[in-house]
């Protein structure tokens, strides 16, 4: 019979997300963990700051040409992190298919 989880101790746990080789987190779809809409950035009002690129704990914001710092969807999970940083606003979480 299953204990209750209140007695299992974290030295019974199955052992869970192990990354078997270097630098395979890149092939996770980890922006599909989304749930609260993504961010969207203006870039006319950008200053190219990076605070965005900075503070984005999962490394999503990526450099453009052009230098703007946009969201890569595939990887972003919608913290809103980068929106709350942004010195000029110019980053809003939208809603999912905006
Ligand atoms: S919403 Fe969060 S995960 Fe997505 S780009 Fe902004 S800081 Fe990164
Ligand atoms: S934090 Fe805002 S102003 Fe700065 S680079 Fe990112 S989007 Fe542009």
């Amino acid at each position: 019979m299953a204990k209750p989880i209140t007695q299992i101790l974290w030295t019974e746990l199955e052992p869970g997300c192990v990354i078997v080789e270097p630098g395979n987190a890149r092939e996770y779809r980890t922006g599909d963990w989304r749930t609260m809409g993504h961010p969207k950035v203006d870039t006319e009002r950008c200053v190219k700051c990076a605070q965005c690129y900075i503070f984005c704990p999962d490394a999503a914001i990526e450099r453009t040409q052009e230098g703007y710092f946009l969201p890569n969807l595939y990887y972003c999970k919608g913290c809103g992190i980068c929106a709350h940083e942004c010195p000029v606003k110019c980053i809003e979480m939208v809603p999912e298919g905006e």
